[in-house]
């Protein structure tokens, strides 16, 4: 029996491959989305749910867990879409006339490939500081995934970047006392964000670094030191959220039998989003160009362009739409 042959393969299910499965589904292309976590939203879902994200066009601010389950609603609208979670590209090989997708499942076969794979597999950089294994379980964590386990906590923040200070402020409604504590005297969040740290209750502890960590009577005890001084203070807390950033890892498609042309490890494209393989698509994190910024409603913009283009190409008679109206009845 033949294999389906997809249209449109969407590598990654973050935020920016649901929506272009979306746009896909309205321009009645045949498309799966193929992720290898469990569940669809990247890293939005994966590291940040409760972050309040204040950049979307048309939102004046919600959750990560929000923007996502938006985004499924309007996936699931286009049930044609095939959804396909906990299932992991190995491979994309080029054959005469189309590609094959080889997975940790299944090989499916494909006209065109999208790549919105981000940055690949990814995992929080860890806190280095003495003891920290034994004190690991009870007390420390990389990412907030649900408030209510803060209400009435005193919490430290470590981190200075943008995601520090937007963890210390969504903490600082629930938790008893948040402090933030930095190797730096300056954070490097956004400007508007650092205002607001600044105008809030969070404590700030600078310029830091975390020594020791001690558990004493049930409670964390975090030994920290004065920087460019020999000081060191202790505080107590009962959570410690460390937000040193991430490490990720998209060298996987370094070993695939295609080869787009990578800058710093992200796929170049060109202004239609192809890459320096013909047929085979970027968008999101994953893609880069000059001028790239890394946010979501850049990628989101990128969607369109990358699937109307295909679908010029497979389907040169389809007439172009302009307005989603009259793209889907
Ligand atoms: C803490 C934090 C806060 C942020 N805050 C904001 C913000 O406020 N505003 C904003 O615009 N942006 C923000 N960002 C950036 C934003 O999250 C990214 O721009 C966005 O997630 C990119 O979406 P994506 O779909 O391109 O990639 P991702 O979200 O990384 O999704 C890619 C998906 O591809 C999957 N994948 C990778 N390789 C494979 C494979 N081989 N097979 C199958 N699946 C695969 C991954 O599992 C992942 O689910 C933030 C990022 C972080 C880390």
């Amino acid at each position: 029996m033949s294999r389906k042959l997809y249209d449109i393969t969407i590598i990654g299910g973050g935020p920016i491959g649901m929506f272009a499965g979306f746009y896909a589904g309205m321009r009645n292309a045949k498309v799966q989305i193929i992720e290898s976590l469990s569940e669809l939203g990247g890293q939005v879902n994966a590291l940040y749910p409760e972050k309040t994200i204040l950049d979307v066009a048309g939102f004046a601010g919600l959750k990560g867990s929000e923007l996502i389950n938006n985004l499924q609603t309007q996936l699931d609208t286009m049930p044609e879409v095939e959804q396909r979670v906990g299932t992991k590209v190995t491979n994309v090989i080029r054959k005469d006339d189309h590609f094959e997708i080889e997975t940790d499942q299944a090989t499916y076969e494909t006209k065109a490939v999208i790549l919105a794979t981000g940055n690949g597999s990814f995992k929080p950089r860890e806190l280095r500081a003495d003891n920290v294994d034994a004190v690991a379980e009870k007390f420390i964590t990389y990412s907030v995934r649900d408030l209510k386990k803060f209400a009435n906590q005193d919490v430290i923040v470590a981190g200075g970047g943008d995601s520090a200070v937007d963890m210390a402020l969504m903490l600082e409604p629930v938790a008893n006392h948040v402090s933030l504590l930095h190797r730096r005297n300056e954070f490097r969040g956004l400007e508007n964000m650092v205002d607001k740290l600044k105008a809030s209750s969070v404590e700030i502890l600078t310029p830091y670094l975390i020594k020791q960590l001690d558990e004493i009577d049930g409670r964390l005890q975090v030994t920290a030191k004065k920087l460019k001084t020999d000081d060191e203070s202790t505080f107590m807390a009962d959570k410690l959220v460390v937000n040193y950033g991430f490490i990720s890892n998209n060298k996987d498609l370094e070993s695939w039998q295609i080869q787009p042309a990578l800058n710093h490890h992200l796929v170049e494209v060109n202004s239609e989003m192809e890459t320096s393989e013909p047929g085979v698509f970027s968008i999101g994190d994953q893609a880069t160009y000059p001028g790239k910024d890394t946010l979501i409603v850049t990628g989101f913009g990128e969607a369109p362009v990358a699937i109307n283009e295909i679908m010029k190409r497979l389907y040169p008679d389809r007439r172009m739409p302009i307005h989603s109206t009259a793209l889907h009845k």
